[in-house]
Order: structure tokens, then C-alpha cells, then sequence
């Protein structure tokens, strides 16, 4: 079925919806994105994504392509005319078309580009059953920060992971695991403290990872912000990952081994519940 999408200032069938081949999203992933969850036809988190994309577009020197009351009218405007009641909004900006060079210059007008994608996420099967992930070397840039389009080695660290009879794969770098390819790695330590990495160029500061700490504190649960290893998280009591698009997920083998009983514990199943109960509570 044919969505309803927006292209620089225009909501058109997707079938109709054009970008430059100059772009430099397209030629150079000169790009950054968001990605907010909709649940009973709302947005999720919004605040958050809000601010970083405005954040991640600082940093590249990309202007702002709308102010952000016209973002989230766009955001609404798609979801309401797709009909959407579970699933997710996704947000392109690049820096525009201009011909290729290396070097942009400053009066470039950014391209903003909506969609929807209409999916079940809270009855999802691998939360049922949990994720399996190998660990693979990072080899990605060292501005994980800035939520870029390019996502080339994730995309092949997430094929690997498939290959490997795996769902995902966690990145390690000098040892410590960064982060999952498209989402924030965490584990429960058997005294039921929570452990991620904390916050640098090294990965991306995740929306959900944010929220969840929140919900964490008020339920009393303690949380450690610091990196911790592959042999460390296959001995922990339980591991999962958090993300937009997959809210809490337990992580139930790294490497082949199981963590715990090999299903998903109740620390994961628990917050997965807590994430969704307040997103829904505070969804705009
Ligand atoms: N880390 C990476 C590399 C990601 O791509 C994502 C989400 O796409 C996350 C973490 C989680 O971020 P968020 O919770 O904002 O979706």
C-alpha cells in the first residue's frame, strides 16, 4: 500500500517522491536521521530526538531545515494520513544538492525527507525469546555521537551476525563493548546493577538508553554508567540492548554462550514493561 510521505515541503505517495542525484545524502551519506516509535498513534521519546537531531546537525554545520513546530506538525501530519497506530517515523536531513566536491559551502539549502513504517512493536517474537549476538570488532568512525546515514559497517556487522546464525551483533573496541549495531548494550550484573557504557564519541547517546535510566533510578534499580567487556557481559546474570525500535530487548547468547537459562530474565522483561508503560504515558 502506498504511503503518504514528505519531501521538502511537499507530502506526496511515495511513488512520487524525488531527491537530486546531487544530493549529498545520497553521494556522501552527508546526512544525519531520527527515528521516533509511535504507539496508539503517538510519538515516543519525542523531546529527545528532537534535541539530538538538533544536535548531530551542530555538529556537521548543517542548518536546521524547519523550526522545530513544523518537525512535529510533519511527524503528526504523516502519522495521521498513513494512519499509523504502532510503528515508527523515520527523519532524514542532509546537507543538500550541490555539485560534487569534497567541500560544501555554507549557503546550501538542507533536503528534509519524512516516512512512516506501520509495524508491531510491543507483541514483538524476539522479545519473546530474546536476541542472540555475536561480538565484532568496531570499525566504525570515531564520531559514533552524531546520528549519521552512515551505517554501511553496521549493516554488515548485522549480516555477519545473520550468517553467524546470530540476530545482531555487539561492537568492541580496545576490548570493551561500544555498543549494538543499531542500538545501546547493557547487562545486569548478578547484583542486579546495570552496567552501559558511558556516553562519548564512542556511540551514540540512544534516546531510549536515556529514558530507561530514568525509569531505572525511580524504580530504585542502580545503574552504572562505565564500558565493560565481552567476558564480562557472558558472565553476567542477564544483557540486553535498548533502542527506538526495539524499546528493551533481552539478550539472551553472546559468542554462543547463554546467558542465565538462555531466556529472556526478569530484569529485561521487567524494565521492557516499564519502558513501554511510560512511553505511552508521555507520548505526545
Ligand atoms: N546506537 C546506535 C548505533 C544506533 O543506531 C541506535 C539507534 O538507531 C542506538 C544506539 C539507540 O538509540 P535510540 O535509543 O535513540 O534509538
Amino acid at each position: 500500500m502506498s504511503r503518504i510521505v514528505y519531501v521538502n515541503g511537499e507530502y506526496l505517495p511515495e511513488e512520487e517522491a524525488k531527491i537530486s542525484i546531487f544530493d549529498r545524502g545520497f553521494l556522501m551519506a552527508d546526512a544525519v536521521y531520527e527515528v521516533a516509535s509511535v504507539l496508539d498513534g503517538k510519538l515516543l521519546d519525542y523531546a529527545g530526538h528532537e534535541a539530538r537531531l538538533a544536535r548531530s546537525l551542530g555538529e556537521l554545520e548543517i542548518p536546521m531545515p524547519a523550526s522545530p513546530e513544523e518537525i512535529l506538525e510533519i511527524h503528526r501530519q504523516l502519522v495521521t494520513r498513513n494512519g499509523v497506530e504502532e510503528g515508527a517515523v523515520y527523519m532524514q536531513v542532509t546537507r543538500g544538492a550541490a555539485d560534487r566536491d569534497f567541500a560544501w559551502t555554507a549557503d546550501m539549502t538542507p533536503s528534509l525527507v519524512l516516512f512512516t513504517q506501520a509495524k508491531a512493536i510491543v507483541a514483538s517474537p524476539m522479545a519473546q525469546r530474546g536476541s542472540k549476538v555475536i561480538s565484532l570488532d568496531d570499525l566504525r568512525w570515531h564520531r559514533r555521537d552524531i546520528k549519521t546515514t552512515q551505517l554501511l559497517y553496521a549493516s554488515m556487522a548485522k549480516m555477519q551476525a545473520k550468517a553467524a546464525g546470530a540476530d545482531d551483533a555487539w561492537l568492541v573496541e580496545d576490548g570493551k563493548i561500544t555498543e549494538g549495531t543499531s542500538n545501546n548494550a547493557w547487562i545486569v550484573t548478578k547484583d542486579g546493577v546495570l552496567v552501559t557504557r558511558q556516553l562519548s564519541n564512542d556511540l551514540l547517546a540512544g534516546i531510549t538508553r536515556a529514558s530507561l535510566m530514568r525509569y531505572a533510578a525511580e524504580a530504585q534499580i542502580s545503574v552504572e554508567e562505565r564500558a565493560f567487556t565481552v567476558e564480562e557481559a557472558k558472565g553476567a546474570a542477564e544483557a540486553f540492548v535498548t533502542s527506538a525500535s526495539a524499546f528493551v530487548m533481552p539478550v539472551v547468547e553472546i559468542d554462543g554462550v547463554k546467558l542465565g537459562a538462555g531466556s529472556p530474565g526478569p530484569v529485561a522483561t521487567r524494565l521492557r514493561e516499564i519502558y513501554v508503560e511510560e512511553s505511552r504515558r508521555t507520548a505526545i
